[in-house]
């Protein structure tokens, strides 16, 4: 079972202060989260004032809207989707400006796994699709290898959704800046397990500085969810020898996630 959940006040709160928030209503939609804040005070969240600050908030009939925001956190793809699309897309870091399309994610919203690399190429960037030039292909043989596709089991996403500029690493401003939006597809899809594609995903997501040698065969976790990290699909392209330690990778996660291992 995940940690996440989209009703916890500490993902809500965390997203808001990663949107550098500092005055918050939200709106009650169905009452659950309501009943969620005012019967079940969080304890041992250190934004405990922030989360009375909240239920203040909430009980004000008329919230003043000229200096804080009204907050929806979208609950399905779709409308994730469409938050981040609306009035002409995202814009909040520098990559917005060299962008063609934004590049959200695809699969299945049920999928059991979530692979993540670093952010979109110059295919995905014209597309708006990750994973859909060479290395993509490779890796669609690897999901049908698993007995899986985009169509069923599995979800795929980026840690940054705009390309970086010569295809760089994106940089640690844009990451965070981007890191609410794969918070909330983790939120929403809640996957059994999450694999880095590469180095650099692995070090965004983990926060952490290690190499991909250092990471790989080791289960870690971000936010209670168990993540293998393996190689990016592109460095298979040009070493062949690492397809076979990627097989093993991709058998791990099978066996987390709970899934058959078709035989070869
Ligand atoms: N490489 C990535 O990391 N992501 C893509 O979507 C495409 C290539
Ligand atoms: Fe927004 Fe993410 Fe694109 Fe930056 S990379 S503009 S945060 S969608």
């Amino acid at each position: 079972m995940s940690k996440l959940c989209n009703n916890d006040p500490a993902i809500i709160l965390k997203r808001l202060l990663d949107m550098g928030e500092d005055e918050i209503i939200l709106r009650l939609g169905e009452g659950e989260l309501e009943n969620e804040i005012i019967d079940e005070p969080v304890e041992q969240i250190p934004m405990q004032n922030e989360a009375d600050r909240i239920q203040k908030n909430t009980s004000d009939s008329k919230p003043n809207t000229n200096d804080s925001v009204l907050l929806h956190i979208p609950s399905t793809i779709e409308e994730l989707e469409e938050e981040i699309l609306a009035d002409g897309g995202c814009r909040k870091c520098a990559l917005s400006e060299g962008r063609d399309k934004i590049v959200i994610g695809v699969g299945d919203p049920k999928a059991r796994i979530v692979f993540i690399g670093e952010g979109p190429g110059a295919e995905e960037d014209k597309t708006g699709i990750p994973f859909v030039g060479r290395a993509g292909q490779l890796l669609d043989k690897i999901f049908e290898a698993m007995g899986l596709s985009r169509e069923k089991g599995i979800y795929i996403c980026n840690i940054v959704k705009c390309r970086p500029p010569g295809n760089r690493d994106p940089l640690p401003e844009e990451s965070s800046a981007c890191m609410p939006y794969l918070l909330n597809q983790l939120e929403i899809i809640k996957p059994a397990v999450i694999c880095c594609l590469g180095r650099v995903a692995a070090q965004n997501l983990l926060n952490t500085d290690a190499t991909l040698g250092n990471m790989r065969g080791k289960t870690h976790y971000f936010q209670g969810i168990p993540v293998i990290v393996t190689y990016h699909p592109a460095y298979l392209l040009r070493n062949a020898a690492g397809k076979k330690p990627t097989w093993e990778d991709m058998k791990t996660l099978l066996g987390i996630a709970g899934l058959p291992v078709p035989k070869p």
